[in-house]
């Protein structure tokens, strides 16, 4: 620190300085959070793993995901940081009969974006070490205990949406989150104010309800988590998926504040729409390897394969395509995965028609997972009951349609 200035104009003034060069560390946004104890947010976390809302993906240690101070040692700020990434698909490929495809949520358009995150922290780490050699600093991004969304929240990146993303009032909710625990005293940002107002948009347009309240996640009904799982799936969810492979964009689509927001400025967040929006049936067969080499950089294989190949197979069903009961045929027959075989046999119940009920009765004759065969016989009795007028008919309209499970993903 230069002599003869206080400590707080020193750091005011490196603050200033580091805003002006946030284009060239390829940061979007920056803001600075106290790091005192997030104890509203405590309360709120205690009261959702009671109630069951959990993901389960969390850090399960509530003490360290509101405390700063146990994850670094006299913590005096907390840097966060946002980057945008685009919502729209250039030139996206159509999803017709006989060539059905799926799409990717937006936080898996691009590379990985905790790669891009941890680039970024590690260059704005670089920069400010190189003005304060005595920086100590341990950064985050998603994964780390501490709650992105809070952090950028009370660091005046935007504010929590009742979609329960944050909104900031430059890129709207498509921005990725990360931060950084520093020893470096820096002024404190105020937080924006909550815009959402009397809108309830994204809770309206939630397939599945899982905006219990605003701002207000039941993570178990949430589509995006389903879509991650790795097993069986309820009837009620798969329908709900439609044809989402990874996430779920609905309640941040519809949120008028994102409205023709799209940001193509960050070289690796830019999608491949061939990747994102893929053709389902190559999905079906696809092996490690060549999933690997098509998906390994995306953050959508952070699970493996199984729960995309299995979200494949859901829309499959979804569609009603009957081009697809051929390629259901030997998932059904031949995957060695239960979930699989099981997804297949309700996808088959879904399509319909007598093929389909052909393929289900080789099926049931020689499956042995328990779970799988209930999903076979409960497929064919629906076909059965439709067959003789009961109920569960397809329709023309069906066949032809998209079906999206109460949102557009695409
Ligand atoms: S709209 Fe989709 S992502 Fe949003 S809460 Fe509902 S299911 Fe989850
Ligand atoms: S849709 Fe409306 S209520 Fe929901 S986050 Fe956006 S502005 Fe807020």
């Amino acid at each position: 620190m230069p002599e003869g200035q206080t400590t707080d104009r020193y750091y005011q003034q490196l603050k200033e300085e580091l805003l002006q060069a946030l284009p060239e560390l390829g940061i979007d946004k920056l803001g600075v959070a106290s790091p005192e104890p997030f104890t509203a947010l405590k309360e709120r976390l205690i009261r959702h793993r009671a109630l069951g809302r959990e993901s389960g993906f969390e850090e399960p240690d509530l003490d360290k995901r509101t405390d700063p101070s146990l994850l670094f040692d006299r913590p005096q700020s907390i840097i966060a940081i946002a980057i945008a990434y685009p919502s729209k698909l250039q030139d996206a490929p159509k999803s017709e009969p006989g060539a059905r495809r799926g799409i990717l949520s937006r936080s898996a358009w691009g590379m990985d974006y905790h790669h891009v995150l941890r680039d970024r922290l590690a260059r704005l780490e670089w920069w400010l070490r190189e003005r304060v050699p005595e920086l100590r600093a341990e950064s985050m991004v998603d994964t780390g205990e501490l709650v992105d969304r809070a952090v950028a929240e009370r660091a005046g990146i935007g504010w929590s949406g009742k979609n329960c993303a944050v909104i900031t009032p430059e890129f709207g909710s498509w921005v990725y989150l990360g931060e950084m625990i520093t020893n470096l005293p820096l002024p404190p940002d105020k937080p924006v104010t909550d815009q959402c107002g009397t809108c309830t948009k994204c809770i309206d347009a939630c397939p599945t309800g899982a905006l219990v309240g605003p701002g207000e996640l039941d993570a178990q009904r949430c589509v995006s988590f389903v879509t991650q799982t790795k097993g069986f799936v309820s009837d009620e969810m798969m329908r709900k998926i439609g044809n989402r492979l990874y996430g779920c964009d609905t309640c941040q689509i519809v949120c008028p504040v994102n409205k023709g927001l799209n940001w193509t400025h960050q070289p690796e967040l830019q999608p491949d729409p061939e990747k994102v929006k893929p053709l389902l049936v190559p999905l079906l067969t696809m092996g490690n390897r060549a999933f690997k080499e098509a998906y390994g950089s995306s953050a959508s294989a952070w699970r493996g394969r199984k729960p995309i190949q299995r979200n494949a197979v859901i829309a499959l069903g979804n569609f009603k395509d009957p081009s697809a009961v051929e390629p259901l045929r030997d998932v059904l027959l031949q995957d060695p995965r239960p979930e699989l075989r099981g997804t297949a046999a309700w996808s088959l119940g879904r399509i319909g028609g007598q093929k389909a009920a052909a393929v289900l009765e080789e099926a049931a004759g020689r499956e042995s997972d328990e779970q799988a065969l209930a999903m076979i016989r409960e497929a064919l009795a629906g076909l059965r009951a439709a067959a003789s007028g009961q109920a569960g008919e397809v329709s023309d309209q069906d066949r032809e349609g998209v079906q999206t499970g109460g949102g557009r993903t695409d």
